[in-house]
């Protein structure tokens, strides 16, 4: 019986009309562009640097830049949220379900699109502003890749729960470890086949609405 849903953020609770990231938005603001961006992602697949460092060399670039709190939230609002998803989080709460995230995207965004604050847990990356709103630093939380499934474990510890008793939804390549290690999964539009491998179940919709029918109330 699952009791906790974690749920990855970009492309399964948010979305950008051309697929970016909030590293990607943030990079093209205050680097002018995205091939120092898409650089560092081959770089890092390739094993060039660990996880930490990456996003070192990211968030250092945009404190350089003289990056504001206002600004990101600006380039964070060029989001916008998968249809559907505050009324699925709030009927999964209401079924009886414990909710998460586990993604690799910034604080900033979860506090931008769930105000309402719908998840016990969230484990991503952080920023840290200054008393006039200069970004001053960082928290990287591993929480991205591989990382995906370590937090899962840790949710589950923290929850008194198995993995067994945990579910995962998520879109993409670093899903894959997570959804491996959830007790039940669910791809929502998958982008890549080695996802659809690993998962229990796909869903293909413009809204999250269907991923309820996998989650019925707890008795
Ligand atoms: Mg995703």
């Amino acid at each position: 019986m699952i009791r906790l849903i974690a749920f990855d953020v970009d492309g399964t609770l948010v979305e950008h009309p051309e697929r970016l990231v909030i590293w990607q938005l943030l990079n093209r603001r205050f680097l002018g562009d995205l091939a120092v961006s898409d650089q560092r992602y081959f770089d890092f697949m390739d094993g060039k640097f660990d996880y930490d460092a990456w996003v070192a060399m990211d968030v250092s670039d945009w404190i350089t830049a003289g990056a504001h709190r206002n600004e990101m939230a600006e380039e964070v609002r060029q989001l916008r949220l998968i249809p559907g998803a505050h009324e699925v989080l709030a009927e999964l709460k209401t079924r009886g379900y414990k909710l998460a995230v586990i993604s690799g995207t910034l604080d900033l965004v979860i506090e931008e699109f769930f105000p309402e604050h719908p998840f016990e847990a969230i484990y991503t990356n952080k920023v840290l502003f200054d008393r006039e709103g200069k970004l001053k630093g960082w928290e990287a939380t591993r929480y991205d890749m591989e990382g995906k499934a370590r937090a899962l474990e840790s949710l589950a510890k923290r929850f008194h729960l198995s993995l067994e008793q945990c579910a995962f939804v998520g879109d993409h390549e670093n899903d894959v470890a997570v959804a491996t290690a959830a007790g039940f999964s669910v791809g929502f539009n998958p982008k890549t086949p080695k996802l659809e491998a690993v998962v229990d179940e796909i869903v293909r919709s413009e809204s999250l609405h269907p991923v309820l029918e996998f989650f019925p109330p707890i008795g």
